[in-house]
């Protein structure tokens, strides 16, 4: 062999082996086994190994077996053997059993390179009887001690000294120092270089050890480096009395600080979310309970935020954008909820903080919501929901009580007006119902229970019909006709609804194509398009190949959009408007007047026309006020020339408002309601 030291790797996964051979390589000569069994025979066939490296878990037997027997072996018990695990769970049994050291996978190679070396160091000390060579300080042992990586140092204590007996080089560069330099500027002072954080307990500990007949020192302190800054230090040490009953102590230094640092760092990365810097879910679950616990007396409210469709703005702006736009809201959560409480991201988009009940107000939450977008040069609304379980019960896991704040933002989730809502057990029942439509929707889907009804839309001069609009029924087996009042919302939430309006403007290109093949009279026939549909970027080929398909004119085909999405997100929306209107597909601004809609946005982006809402209808016969408000809304629409449909007109009264008006179509139960298809056919061709 080469004269290297020889190492013997014990583990039975070859990729460990791999890893610590890559590591050990350049200063070992390395053998290596895959059984417990066989470690043992190679043990017996090796007598120079002078380090072992063995995995915890062997098969055949146990690596702390393995240990037991090398350690009651007169010829093999010198061999310093340094048991390896991904977990902690052994260390104090292998380092009772006599393992030299402990490591945790996966390395960092530097640790696990210094602590091999001071094993080795260790052993080698304890091998060549060192002490009474140390007492004489001979020149043998300088240099032995100084060709040793790690630094060794001996000290004489008394009941009230504690002095520097001998030193090596490697010691004396643990502060930065060579070792004239260390003999002239630290010399006997060395109790000034430990940290005085750390002074008191080293000395208590020694102290204690001597008291208690103790013979073993081990223990971690900061040692000041000569550059200013302190490195973490390790220190094991055997105890001697010499013949004047001094104690004598001969101690092995290891500079750890670059394993403390890893081993902050994995704290850290455990505790931490990498995004944002910020507790991860496991570590906000357990501070917010220690919170809660140290507090008991003061009452608290858990705050679930979620960004509103998070996933359109990675798809629009690329994921760097949306890390950007959680890296700030990390910010204004640290910001804002430091000193009051506890705060952390859950997961993806959820983020969490837990405050004093009393800091819980409306304006305060919407200036947070103003803040996360501020220096992104996004043009893109973002929105939250929050939802709040007011703490009642403080032993409750906090996971539950996340739990009950995001059921809280179920109710109101992408909901444009609401965006605070409180956890209550009727949600509880809401969202079962909800999740039993979940339960059905596709095989309704694939078994055609969804029918499509058409209402007509009935030209106020001459009351003959000039379009329809087509409205979703879902046909249940069990439940008879259900209106989209009982459904929609549900799959507005899970996503459903983009699958279901395709299908009905395929049925409405069907039904057109059926009716002109026939030669039978059509009219325009308008859709619903959801919002959800509207920031789809395939939303218009998926319209272009539709119509070809079968046929349609798109003069054939209009799209509702009602009326919050314009308050929305007004580029994506005036993309999609624009390229459909291209094409020749009219758009509708559907349920004007139930939101907040401003007339401004009409400026901005074209609508062909405006359809007004039933709730502006519903009072006119009863109220001036109700009606001066239409007479101006329409008054309005005229001068932007935007046409105007009055829907949900219901009684003759009603009717000749709208007349006197001015609004040139209506759409109500006063003509019609929704019609199956078959009646409706006979309404066309009864009223054309
Ligand atoms: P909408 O688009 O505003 O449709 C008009 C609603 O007003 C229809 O309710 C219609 O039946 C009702 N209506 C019309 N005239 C009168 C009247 O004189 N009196 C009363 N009381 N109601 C009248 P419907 O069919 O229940 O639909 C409700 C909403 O569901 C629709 O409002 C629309 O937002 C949504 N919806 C319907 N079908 C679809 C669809 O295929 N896709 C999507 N995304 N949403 C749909
Ligand atoms: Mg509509
Ligand atoms: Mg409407």
């Amino acid at each position: 062999m080469n004269g290297r030291p020889v190492m013997l790797i014990a583990d039975n996964a070859s990729t460990n082996r791999m890893v610590l051979k890559t590591i050990f390589s350049d200063q070992f000569n390395i053998l290596e086994s895959g059984d417990g069994a066989e470690v043992l025979s190679v043990i017996k066939h090796n007598p120079d190994i002078d380090v072992i490296i063995l995995d915890v878990y062997m098969p055949k037997i146990s690596g702390l077996d393995i240990l037991r027997f090398i350690k009651s072996d007169s010829l093999l018990c010198h061999i310093p053997v340094i048991i390896n695990s991904p977990f902690y769970d052994l260390e104090k049994t292998s380092l009772e059993l006599g393992a030299a050291d402990y490591i945790i996978r996966p390395y960092n190679p530097q640790t696990a390179k210094t602590r091999i070396m001071s094993a080795l160091t260790k052993a080698a000390l304890e091998r060549t009887n060192l002490e009474l060579e140390l007492q004489n300080a001979s020149q043998s042992f300088s240099v032995l001690s100084n060709a040793i990586p790690g630094g060794i140092a001996m000290f004489e204590i008394t009941d009230d000294n504690i002095s520097i007996v001998f030193y090596n080089d490697a010691f004396c560069s643990l502060s930065g120092r060579s070792a004239e330099e260390f003999a002239q500027e630290v010399g006997d002072e060395i109790l000034d270089l430990i940290s005085p954080d750390d002074r008191q307990r080293l000395l208590d500990y020694v102290r204690r050890i001597i008291s208690e007949g103790g013979s073993t020192i081990q223990s971690v302190f900061r040692f000041l480096h000569r550059s200013g800054v302190y490195r973490w230090v390790k220190i094991s040490a055997c105890m001697y009395r010499n013949e004047k009953d001094y104690k004598l102590f001969i101690a092995v230094f290891i500079d750890i600080t670059d394993e403390k640092e890893y081993e902050r760092k994995l704290r850290h990365q455990a505790d931490f979310d990498m995004l944002t810097d910020i507790y991860n879910r496991t570590a906000f679950c357990e501070k917010t309970c220690q919170l809660l616990h140290d507090n008991p007396d003061q009452k608290y409210a858990l705050v679930f935020c979620d960004v509103d469709r998070f996933k359109v703005i990675n798809d629009l702006f690329g994921s760097s954008t949306g890390d950007m736009v959680l890296i700030n809201i990390a910010e204004i959560l640290r910001e804002s909820v430091t000193g009051y409480g506890t705060y952390g991201r859950l997961e993806a988009d959820h983020f969490a903080f837990c405050i004093p009940k009393e800091y819980i107000s409306g304006t305060d939450v919407s200036r947070y919501i103003k803040k996360c977008t501020e220096g992104l040069s996004i043009n893109y609304k973002i929105s939250f929901s929050f939802g709040i379980y007011e703490i009642d019960d403080i032993d409750l896991p906090v996971e539950k009580m996340c739990d009950r704040a995001s059921l809280a933002i179920h109710g109101i989730k992408n909901n444009c007006v609401k965006k605070i809502e409180y956890y209550n057990k009727e949600l509880r029942r809401v969202i079962l119902d909800e999740q039993k439509i979940a339960a059905e929707m596709e095989t309704a889907l694939r078994d055609k229970q969804f029918v499509v009804y058409y209402q007509p839309v009935i030209s106020v001069s001459d009351q003959s019909i000039t379009a329809a609009e087509a409205l979703i029924r879902w046909d249940h087996p069990k439940k008879g006709i259900l209106g989209p009042g009982t459904f929609i919302p549900a799959f507005e939430k899970n996503g459903f609804v983009t699958k279901l309006d395709k299908y009905v403007w395929e049925n409405v290109c069907i039904y057109l194509e059926q009716r002109m093949k026939a030669g039978e009279k059509t009219v325009p026939v308008s859709v619903n398009m959801s919002r959800v549909n509207v920031y789809d970027s395939d939303l218009c080929s998926f319209i272009i190949d539709l119509v070809h398909k079968y046929n349609i004119d798109p003069s054939q085909i209009r799209f509702e959009i009602t009326e919050s999405v314009f308050t929305e997100n007004q580029e994506q929306l005036l993309n999609t408007v624009t390229t459909l209107r291209s094409y020749g597909f009219l758009i509708l601004m559907d349920d004007f007047g139930s939101g907040y809609s401003s007339l401004n946005s009409l400026k901005d982006i074209p609508v062909d026309v405006l359809k007004i809402d039933r709730s502006f209808i519903i009072d006119i016969d009863t109220s001036d006020r109700a009606l001066s408000v239409l007479k101006s809304v329409v008054y309005l629409a005229r001068q932007l020339g935007i046409p105007v449909v009055a829907e949900g007109i219901e009684t003759r009264s009603q009717f000749d408002h709208i007349r006197k008006l001015g609004c040139s179509n209506i759409q109500g139960f006063y003509f019609s309601k929704p019609l199956p298809n078959e009646e409706f056919n006979r309404y066309v061709d009864e009223h054309s």
